[in-house]
């Protein structure tokens, strides 16, 4: 793809944390997106749930946020989360610019991994997959929400961090995180 159609790929961002440890193993750059149309009762993130333009952010503007984060917390990679980060088209184009940088993608669903288009499954490291089921709160693990998600290593990049998710290991030592809000059209 050239540099001019990366320019025109965008994406609807809801916010981003440039540095947090609570969204994924290591230092990670974590990136809301706005709009999701699954409708999990019990959302955790009801406002971004609408499908309505929020932060509107090229490919290239999005990339030099992940850029900064890298250059100043040295993240280990981004976590895609939302919202629905699949209804973002050009996901996968973004994804793979991010692996040239050396980073890794752990990427968050309400859709079950074989309803996920084929090649952004295989765009990311790490899929954690499947809706928000109000009935099966897992209280076992971190970050998942309930029982039914299901973590799928798609690369080997994470295979070693399962761990990370189980709730035996304290987050509270948790520090800086650092938030940026894009000012977009
Ligand atoms: S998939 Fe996630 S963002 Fe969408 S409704 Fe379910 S819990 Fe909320």
């Amino acid at each position: 793809m050239d540099s001019n159609l990366n320019s025109m790929i965008k994406f609807n961002v809801a916010y981003i944390k440039l540095l947090t440890k609570i969204e994924g193993p290591f230092n990670r750059c974590c990136i809301w997106f706005q709009g999701c149309n699954i409708n999990c009762k019990g959302c955790g993130n009801p406002d971004l749930q609408a499908l309505k333009p929020n932060h509107i952010v090229t490919e290239d503007e999005l990339l030099n946020i992940v850029l900064i984060a890298k250059d100043k917390y040295k993240i280990e990679g981004i976590t895609l989360t939302g919202g629905e980060p699949s209804l973002q088209v050009g996901l996968k184009h973004f994804n793979s610019r991010i692996h040239e940088l050396g980073l890794g993608i752990i990427m968050f669903s309400g859709k079950t991994k074989d309803s996920l288009d084929e090649e952004l499954v295989n765009s990311v490291d790490l899929l954690i997959d499947g809706p928000f089921l109000e009935n099966q709160i897992d209280r076992d693990r971190i970050l998942l929400g309930s029982k039914n998600k299901k973590l799928h290593f798609i690369t080997d990049r994470y295979t070693k961090e399962e761990d990370y998710f189980n709730l035996s290991i304290s987050r509270e030592e948790v520090v800086a995180e650092d938030y940026i809000f894009i000012n977009g059209d």
